[in-house]
């Protein structure tokens, strides 16, 4: 990016962004809900009503409304994924069962963590911190309550959301359109 680009980028932030910072909140929250949305469409087959999914998705849109907004989503495609009974993996090596130690990939094909040694069991799984595995365990147990009560960092916030979705993808084998919207805003902060 050349400095003129920056700074124009910058002065836009001023100028544009910065000044309707509760629209952005709202847009923020908007993207999130059409998440959800989302995923709901695609998770319920339209013959197979699914109480647990749309008691979860109440859940998740009372947090998008009035918490926050993201985690509430990443929290949604989590506890969408173990109803669905893809659960991720993510406490050990999905293949060995050992622990995966900090150089650890994800397999979306195998629904979990690879330790190094079992890495070449799947080429296409891609690289995971320990952070971000550790959010998702949390956000795979948690209650809205306990979700209430944390905060994710925002480079974490951005692997586990990009980890989740693309989870979700492969399972739902959908390509979703409303994430993309999130993580644009999230550019703009
Ligand atoms: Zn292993």
């Amino acid at each position: 990016m050349s400095e003129d680009e920056r700074q124009s980028i910058e002065r836009f932030r001023a100028e544009v962004i910065e000044p309707f910072a509760a629209i952005r909140t709202d847009l923020v929250r908007m993207g999130a809900a059409s998440f959800v949305a989302e995923v709901t469409d695609r998770a319920t087959p339209e013959r197979d009503p699914q109480p647990a999914v749309y008691r979860t998705l109440r859940q998740a849109l009372e947090m998008i409304a009035g918490g926050d907004a993201e985690l509430a989503a990443m929290w949604f495609a989590a506890q969408v994924l173990v109803l669905a009974g893809y659960a991720p993996v993510v406490d050990r090596c999905v293949v060995c069962g050992r622990a995966v130690g900090r150089s650890a990939t994800f397999s979306f094909a195998l629904g979990g963590s690879l330790c190094a040694a079992d890495r070449p069991r799947d080429p296409e799984a891609v690289p995971a911190s320990a952070v971000a595995l550790a959010a998702i365990s949390f956000l795979r147990e948690a209650s809205p309550k306990a979700l209430a009560r944390v905060s994710f960092e925002r480079p974490q916030r951005a692997e586990v959301e990009s980890l989740l979705r693309r989870y979700v993808e492969y399972r739902l084998e959908v390509r979703l359109r409303s994430p993309l919207v999130i993580e644009q805003l999230g550019r703009l902060r």
